[in-house]
């Protein structure tokens, strides 16, 4: 794997080993085939890994995210940053940094930032999509949302990712959990590969 900049040097949350897995899987991907969607984007960590094997395969990473935060991101959560508060805006603002990653790691037409509501986004997107990565809002009801606005636009063969899948409560949230579930109990998945909180399904 070879990465234009360090991710180290990016705030957010993707572990490397993880990160790696996620730039081989989109290395895979049909040369120059249907777009992959990210959702839940931040600072572009992931992207970075995602959007440098779509830079390779000559294909395009579309990266959704409100910059607004998740819940753990917001002032007096576990996942705040302050540098991420926008003092005019009186909210987080983490498309700047997005835009930073994508300058320095030469990606800015490989990776394409679309900024609001993922569900929203969903509802207006008609082209199939080759990959599909799931790191957004991790509520009961984003989770789940995305799940039946997005999983439906994979194309055959194409791969499904989601993040933070903690089949033991104490070690997280549910929400990301139960929509691998539903997707491994639709019938229309495989699981191919397993890197910490990371899945990877391939649509049958
Ligand atoms: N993949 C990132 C981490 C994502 S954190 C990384 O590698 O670091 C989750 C992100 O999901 C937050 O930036 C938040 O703004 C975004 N998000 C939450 N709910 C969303 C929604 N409904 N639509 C768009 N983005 C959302
Ligand atoms: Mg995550």
């Amino acid at each position: 794997m070879n990465l234009a900049i360090d991710p180290a040097s990016i705030k957010g949350f993707m572990p490397y080993d993880e990160g790696r897995a996620l730039f081989e899987i989109a290395l895979t991907l049909p040369e120059a085939g249907f777009p992959v969607i990210e959702i839940g984007t931040y600072c572009g960590k992931s992207a970075l890994y995602i959007g440098s094997a779509c830079k390779l395969r000559r294909n395009t990473l579309f990266a959704i995210d409100h910059h607004r935060g998740s819940e753990e991101n917001q002032p007096g959560w576990e996942h705040h940053d302050p540098e991420t508060w926008d003092d005019e805006a009186e909210a987080m603002d983490t498309l700047p940094f997005l835009r930073r990653t994508l300058n320095k790691a030469d990606l800015e037409r490989s990776v394409i930032p679309v900024v609001g509501d993922s569900n929203t986004v969903a509802k207006h997107w008609f082209s199939p999509i080759s990959m599909l990565f799931i790191d957004g809002g991790h509520g009961e009801e984003p989770a789940h949302l995305d799940y039946r606005a997005w999983t439906g636009k994979i194309e055959q063969g194409g791969i499904l990712a989601i993040h933070d899948v903690f089949p033991d409560p104490n070690d997280g949230g549910r929400p990301p959990f139960e929509i691998y579930q539903k997707a491994m109990a639709s019938g229309l998945f495989e699981e191919i590969n397993c890197v910490g909180s990371l899945r990877i399904l391939q649509k049958l």
